[in-house]
């Protein structure tokens, strides 16, 4: 599905809706940065995951996930509903299917915040996505950000930064990475990569791989 740039100078150029996947350890400001992204741009399509994990205090059922339990999320997969599906910290996420090729049909770029072996699937499923990596600036920014929380208990905590040091160390498979050092910053290079131009035209050196950001992550490990 293509859709025509409104405004544009040139009315015969060709815009393909884009898919985007944000992927980034624990810790590192999804959150926070996919907020900003949406005040920035509201009319992105974000994805709402079914989850098998329970809700957190604030988050409502439909808005931040559907809620559902495990028989629920295995007849959406049996059904085929299900775009791909990960099991991380010992629940299940999934992204519905419909409503992301509802949006790119309709010619809006919809963005999927999943983990990584969804990022793979997503790769494999749809390899025009753009998957992009969240990174933090540094490793022990990281494990400052994941210890002060203070809301998980330690076990949990070590668990996470495990699971950050494996993701971390599969950036290399992605197309950009986007340094959250300044929140406002990394989502306007997050929707510069959503609706920007495509990959060969990019020019901002973080928005490429930035290899020098990745060996000083590596090193501090
Ligand atoms: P949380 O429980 O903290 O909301 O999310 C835990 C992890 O699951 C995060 O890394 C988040 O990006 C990921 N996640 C959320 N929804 C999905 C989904 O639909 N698919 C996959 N694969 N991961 C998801």
């Amino acid at each position: 599905m293509t859709t025509e740039r409104p405004g544009s100078d040139d009315s015969t150029t060709v815009v393909r809706p884009r898919l985007t996947v944000v992927s980034g350890p624990s810790g590192v400001g999804k959150s926070s940065v996919l907020a900003e992204v949406r005040r920035m741009a509201p009319d992105l399509y974000f994805s709402v995951s079914a989850t098998t994990r329970s809700p957190r205090p604030g988050e409502i059922d439909g808005t931040h996930y559907h809620f559902v339990d495990r028989d629920w999320f295995q007849r959406m997969i049996e059904a085929g509903e299900i775009l791909e599906h990960a099991e991380y910290a010992g629940n299940h996420y999934g992204t519905p299917r419909g409503p992301v090729l509802t949006a790119l049909d309709a010619g809006r770029p919809a963005v999927l915040e999943i983990e990584l072996q969804g990022a793979r699937l997503v790769r494999r499923a749809m390899p025009e996505a753009r998957l992009v990596m969240l990174m933090p600036p540094s490793w022990e920014v990281l494990v400052d950000r994941l210890t002060g929380r203070g809301t998980e208990d330690p076990a949990v905590v070590e668990r996470r930064l495990q699971v950050a040091r494996e993701e971390l160390a599969a950036a290399e498979e992605f197309d950009h990475h986007v340094v959250n050092a300044d929140v406002r910053q990394a989502a306007a290079d997050l929707v510069d990569l959503m609706v920007g131009p495509a990959s060969g035209e990019l020019t901002k050196p973080e928005l490429t791989n930035p290899q020098g950001h990745l060996s000083t992550l590596e090193q501090s490990q």
